[in-house]
C-alpha cells in the first residue's frame, strides 16, 4: 500500500514509470522508520531515495549536504516538481534564513537543505532548533565525506554523529557513490547507526562507453573529437593548472566554447564558470581534478582525460560524471607509458614508503588498464571487487574491435636491433623515424651508417608505434625511467635478438565501432532537428526562470519527445521525466513545438511504441480504492475543503491538485472565483493579455512574482 503510494508520487511528482536499483528498498525501509546506509553509482538515483519518503511522512526531511555550490540547483530542481523546499547556508542574507526558519516554523516546508556546519554551532543551537520542531527523517548526502579514508574527508561531517544521539528515533538515511570497505564501516560507526540496513548497487555504468586511445598527436585528435561533439557538454581533465589555461585558450581559438576550471583561479571566476557550464552556456569545461565534486549536470555526454588519472578510482569516479541522464556518453583517454613514468614522480608520500608503494601500485593498475586488450568495463568492476555478468560488454572499445595475433618476430628483432644499436639512449619517435629510413636532420649522422636504418620502411609509423606498444607490454622493450623516456632493453631481449623465442604481435584488423546512439536500442531513433527545437523552447524557459536546463527537463525527458512525438497531455504524461507540475507549466510548449513538426513532416505520435513500464496508474487516473483522483479532489472540494487542506490530506503537492481543479473550470464545474481571489483576476489577465504569452506560463509568473501561483495563473488562463 504505501509502496503503491510512493510509485504514484514517483509518477505525478518526477515523472518517472519505474524505481531503479533499490530505489524502493531503501524508500520501504526508510518509511518503516529504519535506518539504511544507501551505495549507489553517480547517476543512480540516490536523491529519490528520500525525497519520496520527505513527501510521504508528516515532517520535516533535514538533507545534509557538503555541496553549498548545488543546493539551490537541487532545491529549484524540487520546486520545479512541485515539492517544498528551501536550503539554509552561508551565501544567504540574514533575512533570507529568518524566512527559511518561519517557514519550516510554519510547516510549509518538506525538505530542508543544511550543510553540515551548522550543526557546529555552539551550545546546539541549531539540533535545540530541529527539536523544536517535527523531524521525520534525516539525509546524509555524500556519507563518505565522514570517513578519512575518502578522498573527501569533511571534519565537520563527524558531528552528525550526534543526530542518533539527539534524535534516536528519527530514521536517518545515509548516501554515497563511494563503495570501499573501509568507508563504509566509518559511515556506520560515525553515524552512530551500526544496525542499518545496507543497500549495495552495482557500480557498473553501463551507458557510458570507455575508449582508450594512444597519446599521440592528441590535440589533433582531440579536435576530431570535439568537432563530432559540437551541441554536447564535456569534460576534459588535466593534470596541471597551465595546461588546463593553455588548452582552454586553443580551444576557444579553434571555435569551441571552452573554459578552464581550477583552483588556481580566483573563486569568482570559478563559480562563474561552472554556473555558465550548467547553464549550457558553456560547453566544455578544462578541469584539473578539482572540478568535480560538485557537479551535478546530468547531461555531461563526454569526459576526456589528456592526461592519465592516478588510480584506477579517480579514473572512475571523473569518467562518472558523464551521463548521469542515463543515455549514452563516453569516456576517451589519451593513453601513454610515458604519463605513467611521468606520475611515478608525483606518486612518493614523504617519510611513508608503505603508502609510497600503494601508490605506485595503483598507478602501475591505471597503466594495465590503458593497455587492455579485453573489455574496460569488467576490467574496471573487477577492480571494485564485483562480478561482471559477461565476458564482453559490447559497449567499450575493445568488445568492438577485434584483436588479431601474428607472428611478429623478425619485427620484434628489427625493432630491439635498432634500441640496440643507437645505444639504449633514444625516445621512441627517434626509433621509428630511425626503422623508417627517415632523412630528417634530427637522425645522427653516425646512426645513418648502422645496418638496422631504414630496415622497417615498409611499416608505417602508426604500425611501429603500435608494434612498439605492444613489445613494451609484453616486457620485450621497457621505457627508462628517465626524464627522456629512452627505451631500453629487457632480460627478455636477448632471447629475441638471438632468434631463440618467437614473438607474437596484436594486429588490429577490424575497428567496428558502433555510432553511439542516445536512445536505447529497442526505441525508435528520435528526430535531431526536432531534438535541437525543443532544447532551444527548454533555454527559454530556463533563463526566464533562473535556472539549469535540466532543471527544466533532461536531455533524456527531450530525446524521449523528439523520439515518441506525443501529441496531447495525456500522450506527453507518458514521457519519463514529465510529472504534474511540469505538465502543466510546460506541456502547452512543447506540445506545440511537437505538433508543428509532425504538422510540417506529415508525422503521427509514436507514443505506442513506448514500452509499457510497470505503471501501476493508468490515464484514467484511478486511486487505490478505484475512484477518480481527479474527481476526489473535485468532491472534498465541493465539500468545501480548501487548495491547502485537499493537499495535505491526500498528501499531494498544492500545485497537483490546483492542477485538478483546473480541469473542472473548463468543463464548468468549478467556478474560477472559487479558486483565485477575485481581485487577483484580472492582473492576471492583463498580465496574459500584455505578455502575449501564448499559453506559456512561466513569464507571467514571472512578471507576477511570488503572490500569484501558476495554478491561479493556469486556472484564470483555462478561462480565456
Ligand atoms: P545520484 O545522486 O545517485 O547521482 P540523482 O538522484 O541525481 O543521482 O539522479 C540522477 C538522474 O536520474 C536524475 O535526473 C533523476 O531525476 C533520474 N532518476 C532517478 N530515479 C529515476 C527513476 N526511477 N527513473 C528514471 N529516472 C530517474
Ligand atoms: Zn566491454
Amino acid at each position: 500500500m504505501t509502496i503503491t503510494r510512493a510509485r504514484e508520487i514517483l509518477k505525478h511528482q518526477f515523472g518517472y514509470d519505474s524505481f531503479r536499483m533499490n530505489q524502493q528498498a531503501a524508500i520501504e525501509t526508510v518509511l518503516a522508520k529504519k535506518d539504511c546506509v544507501v551505495l549507489m553509482p553517480t547517476g543512480g538515483g540516490k536523491s529519490l531515495c528520500y525525497q519520496i519518503p520527505a513527501l510521504m511522512l508528516d515532517g520535516l526531511t533535514v538533507v545534509i549536504s557538503p555541496l553549498i555550490a548545488l543546493m539551490k540547483d537541487q532545491v529549484d530542481a524540487l520546486r520545479n516538481n512541485g515539492v517544498e523546499a528551501a536550503f539554509l547556508n552561508s551565501t544567504q542574507t540574514g533575512r533570507e534564513q529568518t524566512e527559511v526558519f518561519q517557514r519550516v516554523r510554519n510547516g510549509e516546508l518538506k525538505l530542508l537543505y543544511i550543510a553540515p556546519e551548522r550543526l557546529l554551532q555552539p551550545g546546539d543551537q541549531f539540533i535545540d532548533f530541529l527539536q523544536s520542531i517535527n523531524v521525520s527523517l534525516f539525509a546524509i548526502d555524500e556519507a563518505h565525506c565522514i570517513s578519512s579514508w575518502g578522498h573527501d574527508f569533511r571534519p565537520e561531517y563527524i558531528q552528525l554523529g550526534k543526530l542518533k544521539r539527539f534524535f534516536p528515533e528519527v530514521p536517518l538515511i545515509a548516501l554515497t557513490a563511494t563503495a570501499d570497505k573501509l568507508v563504509r564501516q566509518d559511515i556506520f560507526e560515525r553515524l552512530n547507526v551500526k544496525n542499518a540496513e545496507l543497500f549495495l548497487s552495482s557500480f557498473n555504468r553501463p551507458n557510458i562507453y570507455y575508449r582508450v586511445e594512444a597519446k599521440r598527436n592528441s590535440y589533433a585528435r582531440l579536435l576530431e573529437y570535439l568537432e563530432t561533439r559540437r551541441d554536447e557538454s564535456g569534460i576534459i581533465y588535466c593534470l596541471s593548472r597551465n595546461s588546463t589555461d593553455s588548452l582552454a585558450a586553443d580551444l576557444r581559438d579553434e571555435g569551441f566554447n571552452a573554459l578552464s576550471y581550477h583552483a588556481g583561479l580566483d573563486k569568482a571566476t570559478r563559480d562563474k564558470h561552472q554556473e555558465l557550464f550548467l547553464k549550457d552556456e558553456t560547453k566544455i569545461i578544462v578541469a584539473t581534478i578539482a572540478f568535480g565534486m560538485g557537479i551535478d549536470k546530468s547531461n555531461v555526454r563526454f569526459v576526456v582525460h589528456v592526461d592519465l588519472p592516478k588510480n584506477i578510482e579517480s579514473y572512475y569516479q571523473e569518467t562518472g560524471r558523464a551521463g548521469r541522464d542515463g543515455l549514452q556518453s563516453e569516456a576517451l583517454l589519451f593513453f601513454s607509458w610515458a604519463d605513467v613514468i611521468k606520475l611515478k614522480g608525483f606518486a612518493e608520500v614523504e617519510g611513508n614508503k608503505s603508502q609510497t608503494e600503494i601508490m605506485l601500485k595503483k598507478l602501475n593498475t591505471m597503466g594495465a588498464f590503458g593497455d587492455l586488450k579485453t573489455c574496460r568495463r569488467k576490467f574496471l568492476l573487477n577492480y571494485f571487487s564485483e562480478d561482471a555478468a559477461d565476458e564482453k560488454c559490447g559497449n567499450c572499445d575493445n568488445c568492438n574491435t577485434t584483436f588479431e595475433m601474428f607472428d611478429g618476430t623478425i619485427l620484434a628483432q628489427k625493432a630491439l636491433s635498432a634500441v640496440a644499436r643507437t645505444g639504449q639512449r633514444m625516445s621512441l619517435g627517434y626509433l621509428i623515424d630511425f626503422l623508417r629510413g627517415s632523412q630528417a636532420k634530427t637522425i645522427w649522422d653516425s646512426h645513418k651508417t648502422l645496418k638496422t636504418y631504414g630496415v622497417g620502411a615498409d611499416i608505417s609509423k602508426n604500425n611501429w608505434f603500435d608494434y612498439f606498444k605492444d613489445l613494451i607490454a609484453q616486457g620485450f622493450l621497457k621505457q627508462a625511467e628517465n626524464q627522456y623516456l629512452t627505451i631500453v632493453l629487457t632480460e627478455k631481449s636477448e632471447d629475441v635478438l638471438k632468434g631463440n623465442v618467437r614473438v607474437e604481435l596484436f594486429k588490429v584488423t577490424i575497428k567496428e565501432e558502433k555510432k553511439a546512439s542516445l536512445v536505447p536500442e529497442n526505441a525508435p531513433t528520435y528526430f535531431q532537428d526536432l531534438f535541437d527545437e525543443l532544447k532551444r523552447v527548454r533555454t527559454t524557459f530556463a533563463k526566464t526562470e533562473n535556472v539549469p536546463p535540466y532543471v527544466v527537463f533532461s536531455d533524456a525527458t527531450l530525446v524521449e519527445m523528439a523520439a515518441y512525438l506525443p501529441l496531447n497531455q495525456d500522450e506527453m504524461r507518458k514521457i519519463s521525466g514529465v510529472g504534474d507540475l511540469k505538465l502543466q507549466k510546460y506541456g502547452v510548449d512543447f506540445l506545440e513545438v511537437i505538433k508543428d513538426y509532425c504538422d510540417l513532416n506529415n508525422l503521427e505520435s509514436r507514443i505506442n511504441l513506448k514500452s509499457p513500464k510497470r505503471e501501476p496508474k493508468k490515464r484514467t487516473k484511478r486511486d487505490a480504492d478505484g475512484i477518480d483522483t481527479y474527481n476526489t479532489t473535485l468532491d472534498m472540494f465541493n465539500s468545501g475543503l480548501s487548495v491547502s487542506d485537499i493537499a495535505e490530506t491526500r498528501s499531494l503537492a498544492k500545485s497537483t491538485i490546483e492542477m485538478h481543479l483546473v480541469r473542472f473550470i473548463q468543463s464548468g464545474e468549478v467556478n474560477l472565483e472559487d479558486l483565485v481571489d477575485e481581485n487577483k483576476v484580472e492582473a492576471i489577465k492583463n498580465a496574459i493579455v500584455r505578455l502575449n504569452a501564448g499559453g506559456v506560463i512561466a513569464p507571467v509568473k514571472e512578471f507576477l512574482g511570488e503572490d500569484y501561483s501558476y495554478g491561479e495563473i493556469r486556472a484564470v488562463l483555462a478561462t480565456m
